[in-house]
């Protein structure tokens, strides 16, 4: 079986991306079949995995509005087990360009429905809003993740996203789950980031999961993507790649 896992959040910034690649990789790297796909025009997460979106023929653009199969669009990646689908600028036009198509939220479900099985995790890397193309990764997900950067404010927009969910649970997709919650830019020393876990925790009403693990502030997360490489291949021994392996693990172990 195939896990579908949506990385959404409308604010931007608050790790969605960093999360989508670093991810992707850990579930990889502990031996996994994954795929990575690129929903978000500015496609930080297929530079991030070094990339060169020039060089590329087609891209998710292309498989959503069926100009090209999944097969065509799946490229590899430094990790063996991990694969793309990468994206680019044109995807922008895709919003524009089915405004007016019937079943315009189903065009990702449809392009993913042709895997033959061999992935075990899809991850998806929302855009920062709630647009046609997050609405088609919660449609053609099994569940969400939503990452919340522990700052002020970091539940605003929160109920509008939980609204966009309640939404898709009532027509596209009823059986989208939430996959939890992570807590990121965790800042362990100050009362700010505690504050926000708990504010989390109470809004959920312990209804949804927070993971245990939350990704610290850690400069060489920030430092990895300009070497187009996850966290756990550019520095391994890292905080931030060991908070991703754990977020891998804790993930993992909810299949079992
Ligand atoms: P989003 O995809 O939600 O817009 P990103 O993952 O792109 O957010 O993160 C925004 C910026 O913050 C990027 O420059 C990224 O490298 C950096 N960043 C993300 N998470 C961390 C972290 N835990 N520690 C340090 N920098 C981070
Ligand atoms: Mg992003």
């Amino acid at each position: 079986m195939t896990q579908i896992i949506c990385i959404a959040n409308q604010k931007g910034g608050v790790g969605k991306t960093t999360t989508a690649v670093n991810l992707t990789a850990a579930i990889a790297l502990a031996g996994k079949h994954t795929l990575l796909v690129d929903c978000d025009p500015q496609a930080n997460a297929t530079t991030g995995l070094g990339i060169d979106k020039n060089a590329l023929n087609q891209t998710l653009y292309h498989g959503l509005i069926g100009e090209a199969g999944i097969e065509q669009l799946i490229i590899d990646s430094e990790i063996d087990t991990l694969k793309l689908i990468p994206s680019r600028v044109e995807l922008i036009g895709f919003e524009v360009e089915m405004m007016s198509e019937q079943g315009r939220e189903l065009a990702l479900k449809k392009l993913l429905n042709q895997m033959n099985g061999h992935f075990e995790y899809v991850i998806i890397d929302c855009p920062p809003s709630l647009s046609l193309l997050t609405l088609n990764a919660m449609t053609a997900s099994d569940s969400l993740l939503i990452p919340l950067q522990c700052e002020f404010y970091a539940l605003e927009g929160l109920g509008q996203l939980l609204q966009t969910r309640e939404l898709i649970n009532k027509s596209l997709n009823p059986g989208l789950t939430i996959c939890g919650i992570l807590l990121t830019m965790f800042d362990q020393r100050t009362n700010l980031a505690h504050q926000v876990a708990e504010e989390a925790q109470r809004f959920f009403q312990g209804k949804e999961r927070v993971f245990e693990t939350a990704i610290p502030r850690n400069v060489r997360l920030g430092e990895a993507p300009g070497f187009g490489k996850p966290i756990l291949l550019y520095d391994p021994a890292s905080i931030g790649a060991k908070r991703y392996s754990a977020l891998a693990e804790e993930i993992l172990n909810l299949e079992k």
